[in-house]
């Protein structure tokens, strides 16, 4: 039986920066571990949850890119890479509290994990695992972010539940200044046009194109990524 909740199947996207939280390593356990924790009370409900992971915590390839030579592409296949160190992190993490899991990676590393086939990860998530995907897109100059929107549209989840380390989207930076507000939701459009950093134009468009809506929430928060799944009013939502 399906659940009454406002989602049926999600799209959680968590950044690198949310994974390694405040610990000096590039992954903090205890956070794999609450994601884990949080995931595993929703789809007990029948909830279908696929998950997009960053690398950022380990290797951005924009910032990398022109060092001791690297081109931008190399760069971007290590920022890649790095996705899938986190992905089978979490993974673990998932199914040591009995979470049956499964990674899929955009390009080919058939020792590790799966590659993306699209009706196989539809197939996991119909039967109650959730799927991790990794590599971002596959390919170099994207985010995953908008492997994040792509992987949402292909499998027809409802929403992007994008995990971050700020309550949502506010009208000016919060770190900057302390009267800046937080929005409780905003067009596709205000977030192109008056460059709210929510998350880079390519992958806000693909949402705007496909009608996904966008949910920025905080997950240092404890209970937030369960109530974001849950569809309880949490950050900010983009369109929808
Ligand atoms: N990346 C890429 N193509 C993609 C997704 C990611 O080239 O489709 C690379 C890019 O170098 C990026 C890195 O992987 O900097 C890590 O991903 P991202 O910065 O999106 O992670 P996050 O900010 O979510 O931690």
């Amino acid at each position: 039986s399906k659940p009454s909740c406002k989602w049926q199947r999600v799209l959680l996207k968590v950044s690198g920066e949310a994974l390694a939280g405040d610990h000096t390593q590039n992954i903090d356990p205890k956070i794999t571990m609450a994601i884990a924790r949080e995931v595993a009370s929703v789809t007990r409900l029948g909830i279908e949850v696929a998950i997009v992971v960053g690398g950022g915590n380990i290797f951005r390839g924009s910032s990398w890119a022109g060092s001791g030579g690297l081109d931008r592409s190399s760069a971007d296949y290590i920022g890649m890479l790095a996705t899938v160190m986190n992905a089978i992190f979490l993974q673990a993490t998932m199914e040591s509290i009995g979470i049956p899991t499964r990674v899929q990676t955009a390009f080919r590393m058939s020792e590790v994990a799966e590659p993306y086939i699209r009706r196989r990860a539809i197939r996991h998530l119909e039967k109650g695992r959730v799927v991790i995907f990794a590599a971002g897109t596959g390919n170099p100059f994207f985010t995953t972010d908008t492997a994040a929107a792509l992987r949402c549209a292909e499998i027809n989840a409802e929403v992007v539940l994008k995990a971050t380390n700020v309550d949502g989207v506010f009208d000016d930076d919060p770190r900057r200044n302390p009267n800046a507000r937080l929005l409780d939701s905003l067009t596709y459009q205000d977030v192109l046009s008056r460059d709210l950093s929510v998350m880079d134009m390519t992958a806000v468009t693909l949402c705007q194109e496909n009608n996904i809506p966008v949910v920025v929430f905080n997950v240092t928060k404890s209970g937030n990524i369960s109530r974001a799944i849950l569809g309880e009013r949490v950050g900010t939502l983009v369109g929808g």
